[in-house]
């Protein structure tokens, strides 16, 4: 475990280096679906401190387990139903799937006071395919438009799950699609500081491309074996 940390540690650095960016400016989300709590809690102890989930049941079933992990920053990155968005709003630093108004109004209507503002990304499809979620980039300035005007929420960027191809041009223009989407948002002043992509297979050209968030299950953690979690 603590192997495959450092790898992954070690090639975000790289890609780092490689893209002629700061060092530590690319911040590792270690993506826990379907391991147990004591996985993630073993990575915690290593020094790991930004963990992703994409299961609300699971979510809060870690949240209680590693309760006495303070320093955990929790990202949810699933998809998020209407009927679910309050233990998410009581319990995550993060929100990256956003991509409906009603969810958002939601998470902002939900956030309990004392906490500071729920930080959230705006999910973009950026790959055209007609069946992935997020919103389209021709919608997204409506959508910034309105999160931002939603008191619990802080607006921080923006997010992809681009569409697996073995082209690496390909992939590299969806990343690129999100980054530019970013500097438009910015230009009539967003303030984004974000961008949430790159998975275990394709973290060195989302970094490449500007990544600020990579979201690594696989690489960390192994394979995944749905059977486990009751999904
Ligand atoms: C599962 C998941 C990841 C991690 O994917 P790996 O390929 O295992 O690194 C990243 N982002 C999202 C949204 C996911 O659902």
């Amino acid at each position: 475990m603590l192997s495959a940390w450092q790898d992954v540690l070690q090639r975000v650095e790289t890609a780092t280096k490689n893209a002629g960016r700061k060092a530590g400016s690319v911040r590792l989300i270690a993506v826990g679906k379907t391991f147990q709590a004591a996985s993630l809690r073993a990575l915690y102890a290593c020094g790991q401190r930004d963990f992703g989930e994409n299961y609300v049941q699971e979510f809060i079933g870690k949240h209680a387990e590693l309760a006495d992990c303070p320093e955990i920053v929790w990202h949810f990155i699933g998809p998020l139903q209407s009927n679910k968005t309050r233990p998410v709003a009581e319990r995550a630093h993060w929100v990256h799937a956003l991509d409906r108004l009603k969810i958002a109004e939601r998470l902002s209507a939900q956030r309990p006071e004392p906490m500071p503002a729920l930080n959230v990304c705006l999910q973009v499809n950026v790959s055209g395919e007609a069946s992935k979620s997020g919103v389209a980039p021709g919608d997204v300035t409506a959508l910034a438009q309105a999160v931002r005007g939603l008191p619990r929420l802080e607006l921080r960027g923006l997010m992809a799950i681009p569409e697996p191809t073995p082209d690496a041009q390909k992939l590299a223009g969806q990343f690129a699609l999100l980054g530019r989407l970013r500097d438009d948002l910015n230009r009539e002043g967003f303030g984004l500081d974000t961008l949430s992509m790159g998975m275990s297979a394709d973290l060195e050209p989302a970094i490449a491309a500007g990544a600020t968030h990579v979201r690594v299950g696989t690489a960390l953690f192994g394979a995944r074996d749905y059977s486990n979690n009751g999904l």
